[in-house]
């Protein structure tokens, strides 16, 4: 399939888990995909290996996406060696849930930064680079459309990045940037597991909720996401798309 030939992307948090999904999908499509990281670059650099073996080109670049200087320098990586950036995927992210008489500033801040603060700073220091057809697209989390007990701060975070899409799909379409977010319901990660979500009665409790009767895997997510970077998605901006087996 080559619907993101010519296409350059950035994908952060994609060492492990739905990001390093969302880097392959983009490279079997078409696209040169910088894996971004932040501390397991062994996991980013297989992923660069796998694209490769596979045909694709791909580049692992460690960057902290809570600093700014680092996220520009992410930035221009992308343009230093495949020469132009069509494609930003807001991946990274933490969910850390907690009772409410639990919350603290540091379980706050540590959320906020890294959900809500990295799509920001990745968001500006990219869209100088955006021209038209080109996309950014939010990993968010059903959690906005599903309400769970004692995820306030992580929900928090996802609301917010509901709307951030909107708004800077209203922003950035006159330029022919869309903007859009897709929503995972619980998804098999390496996040997931050490999160202790998988096994446990939370699984069970989203198997029984869920319309197609299961939690879902990086391949449920990473094909939606290669369709809305695409200009197959030319018409749609500013859309939350659950993917979430049914669940809402
Ligand atoms: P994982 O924990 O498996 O992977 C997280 C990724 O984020 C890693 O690649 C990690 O890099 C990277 N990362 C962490 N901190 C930073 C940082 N400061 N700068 C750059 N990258 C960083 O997560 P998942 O795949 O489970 O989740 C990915 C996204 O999907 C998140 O936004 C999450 O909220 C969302 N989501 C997940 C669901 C799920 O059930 N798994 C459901 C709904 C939404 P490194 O390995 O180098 O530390």
């Amino acid at each position: 399939m080559n619907k993101l030939k010519d296409k350059v992307a950035i994908v952060t948090g994609a060492s492990k888990g739905i990001g390093a999904g969302i880097a392959r999908q983009l490279a079997a499509d078409g696209a040169k995909v910088i894996v971004n990281y932040v501390s397991s670059k062994s996991g980013a650099d297989k992923v660069v290996a796998d694209i490769e073996a596979a045909g694709g080109k791909a580049l692992a670049v460690a960057a902290n996406v809570t600093n700014k200087t680092e996220v520009e320098a992410l930035v221009k990586s992308a343009i230093e060696h495949f020469g132009r950036l069509d494609i930003v995927v807001n991946n990274s992210g933490i969910y850390q849930f907690a009772r409410i008489e639990e919350t603290t500033e540091a379980l706050y801040r540590k959320q906020f930064d890294l959900n809500v603060l990295g799509p920001l700073l990745v968001a500006a220091a990219a869209t100088p680079h955006l021209g038209k057809g080109s996309s950014i697209i939010n990993i968010s989390s059903f959690v906005t459309r599903v309400f769970i007990a004692e995820s306030a701060i992580y929900s928090g975070t996802k609301g917010a990045i509901d709307a951030i899409t909107g708004v800077l799909a209203r922003e950035l379409g006159p330029r022919g940037i869309r903007v859009n977010a897709v929503s995972p319901g619980l998804i098999e990660t390496e996040g997931s597991h050490s999160a202790g979500a998988m096994g446990s009665d939370f699984q069970i409790w989203n198997e029984g909720q869920t319309p197609l009767g299961r939690i879902g895997q990086v391949q449920d997510v990473a094909p939606i996401v290669s369709y809305l970077a695409s200009d197959d998605a030319g018409w749609v901006t500013g859309e939350v798309m659950l993917a979430s087996g049914g669940m809402r």
